[in-house]
């Protein structure tokens, strides 16, 4: 989820920044055809045709990142080929393919392409006997290092954004938003691929009475370390959604042959950690759900709830399967 709202914005970014030069280049190709500079009207055909086969590969592969990159570096060679066979003409368009890698790839990636391809203008054209060697250093360099600061920043903003759009403000699991998000990916990959994932709702027994005897501001800690825990006891592709108030989905991408161990030693761990602060027991109730072929998001979610319900019904502290197989109340 963390990486979808980038490649969104990478891929606009990316046919927006495709176009403008297809559509920049294109005269100019025309014209040095007509002037009989064929080098140089060749040179701008391979770069218009470069860009559109890039992109249209990036919109089938979905692997934006790679040809951003990939597209960073060929526009930068491109450069310097059409400087070096056209010469002072073709000149100025340094400036906007140096500014156009900062579009395309991290900050610190586009500033090596442009050293580099800054350093191998100055070694293969021989225009810096027309210009000013230094003013062309000076201005690249403003150039490179203000882009630099302003997309930096940019990319810290973006980062924030994407952790406001999906995590929960009070206890740092992830949100629905992102849930809803990884259902998707881990149910299309389990018909894909035959993986088999779980998914738990784990709700808090009696939290209203919680709240009720040491105050919200208790309740709200009660939740925090609730999610501590979990974290702590958990896999790095497991992941911990808050659904509401304080119930919890906790989705497993691949779930080993023993899922009912893995639930059981949750809840031990649980059972040792989660108190109040005079030291009494919290309970949680488990509702689980395996997947199964034909899983929708809705139907996963329903059938995880109906068993909470059970582990409701039957007295609470229990983990109930969707399957009703059952684990019961552990010693404390
Ligand atoms: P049950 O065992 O049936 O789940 O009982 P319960 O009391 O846990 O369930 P109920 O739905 O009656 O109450 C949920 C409580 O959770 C009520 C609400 O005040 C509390 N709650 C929800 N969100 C928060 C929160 O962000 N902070 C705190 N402190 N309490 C919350
Ligand atoms: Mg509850
Ligand atoms: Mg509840």
């Amino acid at each position: 989820m963390i990486n979808q709202l980038q490649e969104k914005y990478q891929l606009s970014l990316l046919l927006l920044l495709s176009s403008v030069a297809v559509l920049g280049v294109f005269p100019f190709a025309l014209i040095r055809y007509f002037e009989g500079n064929l080098i140089a009207a060749i040179i701008d055909i391979v770069l218009m045709l470069g860009i559109i086969v890039l992109v249209a590969y990036s919109h089938y592969s979905k692997n934006i990142r790679i040809v951003s990159a990939v597209l960073a570096v060929f526009i930068n060679a491109g450069v310097v080929a059409i400087v070096r066979a056209n010469g002072i003409d073709s000149f100025l368009w340094v400036y906007p393919v140096f500014a156009s890698s900062f579009i395309l790839v991290r900050p610190i990636e586009a500033l090596c392409i442009n050293i580099i391809a800054g350093v191998s203008l100055v070694a293969l054209s021989d225009i810096f006997t027309t210009i000013s060697l230094v003013s062309y250093i000076v201005t690249i360099f403003i150039l490179s290092l203000s882009t630099f600061v302003y997309t930096s920043h940019s990319e810290k903003q973006f980062r924030l954004l994407e952790t406001l759009n999906t995590v929960d403000a009070l206890t740092g699991a992830l949100n629905r938003r992102a849930m809803s998000s990884d259902m998707k990916a881990t149910l299309s990959n389990s018909e894909r691929n035959g993986i088999k994932p779980l998914l738990a709702i784990l709700d808090l027994d009696h939290f209203k009475a919680v709240n009720d005897k040491y105050g919200h501001a208790v309740g709200d800690e009660v939740l925090k370390n609730f999610v501590a825990i979990i974290t702590s006891n958990i896999r790095q592709y497991d992941r911990l959604y808050r659904f509401g108030g304080e119930e919890f989905v906790l989705l497993i991408p691949q779930i080993n042959d023993q899922p009912h161990a893995f639930i059981h030693n949750l809840r031990s761990k649980i059972k040792r950690e989660l108190k109040t602060p005079d030291g009494k027991e919290i309970t949680v109730s488990f509702g689980i759900a395996a997947w199964v072929p034909g899983t929708t998001e809705d139907s996963w979610l329903k059938r995880a709830d109906d068993a909470l319900y059970l582990a409701k019904a039957k007295g609470r502290d229990r983990a109930v399967f969707s399957d009703a197989t059952e684990e019961y109340p552990l010693k404390s």
